[in-house]
């Protein structure tokens, strides 16, 4: 077991100008321009990253082309890619407190999230490590009538892979895409959020440390109409894995129409979570809260609707309500912080909009509503009463510590409400009947049910979500078979 403790030193990383990594070269954007990189907790400025653009990112697509097709990577055998990804987690164990610490000053999560998070991470990219020499093909009796032939089936890399990352739990985020990537055989151009650069930065540096070819991984830092565009229209990227906002998501199927790239799109959410009479309250109410405030909210499957049945109703929000006054709000380095501060002012600015917009729908305000502190990006834990009121709370996805509660009846109206969205990602259910679990488990229309707890995802199972929280899935076979075409061949005998 890791110490999460942040390392006591400021980090190597941030003593030094910040570079992307394009082949071999740590470089500058071609511009010379930089982003500022915010400590959200503070609004203090940290670092300042290579601002890249289109020049940059075509730069880091031609390094990573050349190192496919010169088979830098996808030509090793499967067991020395297995091994060097072995020795990248190795890697990222041995610096796991630089990182944690990196990663609170970057994004604010709390330092015991942060370094359960990125030791999940790293188990993660071991599990895709392993998937290096499991990949297989089939063969085939064919099923036509005429000749003898020996036929079969290749799994091949898809080529050059982008991997496009949000800000929420940013390393985690690289290493969820890299490890099934990097197993397939792809080389990459990994481009993290402008709002959090410093994580995929120095896992470039531990990447080439361990002996991931040159060219082989990339790193473009830079905005995402920007860069990230860039990556979305490039003729030469074959495949973009992308996790942010269906906005984003849905622009991104249009700019990479350009060259029809093969996309995986793990997008936003408004998931709902049901808590039945027959359930453990103790356990029911603090994970219920947790669902919606852990990491402050921004999670993609944060269960931000809470439908509660009818006779538990006052108990189970008055109890939510308990958690959200007493929670321990501030720096992410303070081991006591529960909650730490939205990403950004931008962030904190749109989370205040929706509770005003909250009220304004006439939604009651059952605690918190407001921002938290003086400096920094806080708001307070923030609960409403949504009974009987429809409106942009209880459909639009905030990223935020907002809650809205409102009762249901059983299991004769949990399905109309569960899928009254445009979303499809997760869903939570806590009762102790196993028959209503699995009805709910089944009539639910998400990519995740989890019962009786909330959140969390498993290397061995797909990760993603129905209807407009995404395309494909991440994690286990589907992982992998993302970053992989499939070639028959067929052999006239
Ligand atoms: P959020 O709304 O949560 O900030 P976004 O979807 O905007 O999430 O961002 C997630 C990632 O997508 C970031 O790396 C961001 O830079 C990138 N991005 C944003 N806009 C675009 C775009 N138009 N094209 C490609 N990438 C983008």
């Amino acid at each position: 077991m890791n110490d999460h403790a942040p390392s006591r030193t400021t980090p190597d990383l941030l003593q030094r100008p910040l570079r992307m990594l394009i082949g071999e070269q740590w470089v500058e954007a071609a511009s010379g321009e930089v982003l500022d990189v915010e400590n959200p907790a503070s609004g203090e400025v940290v670092a300042a990253a290579p601002r890249g653009a289109a020049a940059d990112v075509d730069q880091a697509v031609q390094a990573a082309r050349h190192s496919f097709d010169a088979g830098t990577w996808h030509r090793l055998s499967g067991v020395r890619r297995e091994r060097i990804m072995l020795r990248l987690a190795e890697l990222l164990e041995q610096h796991h407190q630089e990182l944690v610490h990196l990663e609170v000053l970057d994004c604010g999560m709390p330092i015991s999230l942060a370094g359960k998070a990125i030791e999940r991470g790293v188990d993660g990219f071991r599990y895709y490590a392993g998937m290096c020499t499991k990949i297989y093909g089939v063969t085939s009796d064919i099923s036509g009538p005429r000749a003898d032939f020996h036929a079969y089936s290749r799994c091949e890399p898809a080529g050059v892979a982008a991997l496009i990352i949000p800000w929420n739990s940013p390393l985690v985020a690289a290493l969820n895409k890299l490890g099934p990537a990097l197993a397939a055989g792809c080389s990459v151009i990994l481009k993290p959020a402008e709002q959090t650069p410093l994580t995929a930065l120095r896992l470039g540096e531990l990447a080439l440390e361990a002996g991931v070819p040159a060219g082989v991984v990339n790193i473009v830092t830079g905005l995402g109409n920007e860069a990230g565009a860039a990556l979305s229209r490039h003729p030469d990227v074959d495949k973009l894995s992308f996790t942010g906002s269906t906005a984003v998501g849905k622009q991104l199927i249009r700019d990479s129409a350009t060259n029809l790239k093969r996309l995986t799109l793990e997008l936003g959410g408004k998931s709902p979570v049901f808590i039945f009479n027959d359930a453990d309250m103790d356990k029911a109410i603090p994970r219920a809260a947790n669902a919606i405030f852990a990491n402050t909210g921004q999670i993609c499957y944060a269960g931000s609707r809470l439908y509660i049945q009818k006779e538990s109703f006052d108990r189970v929000v008055a109890g939510i309500a308990d958690i959200a006054r007493n929670m321990r709000i501030g720096d992410g380095f303070d081991p006591k912080t529960q909650m730490g501060p939205l990403i950004s002012e931008q962030q904190q600015r749109r989370v205040l909009e929706y509770i005003d917009l909250g009220v304004a729908e006439g939604a009651e305000l059952v605690e918190g509503g407001g921002r938290f502190g003086e400096s920094g990006y806080f708001v307070s834990p923030t609960v409403f009463n949504t009974t009987g009121k429809t409106g942009r709370l209880t459909q639009e996805e905030i990223f935020g510590p907002v809650l809205a509660a409102m009762p249901f009846s059983g299991l004769e109206d949990l399905a109309t409400l569960a899928n009254d969205t445009d979303y499809g990602l997760g869903a939570g259910v806590f009762t102790r009947d196993v028959g209503n679990a699995h009805m709910a488990a089944k009539l639910i229309r998400t990519g995740n049910v989890w019962v009786n707890f909330y959140g969390g995802t498993d290397k061995s199972l797909p990760f993603g979500g129905y209807k407009q929280s995404g395309w494909g899935r991440e994690g286990g076979q589907d992982g992998i078979d993302a970053f992989l075409e499939k070639k028959s061949v067929y052999i006239r005998l």
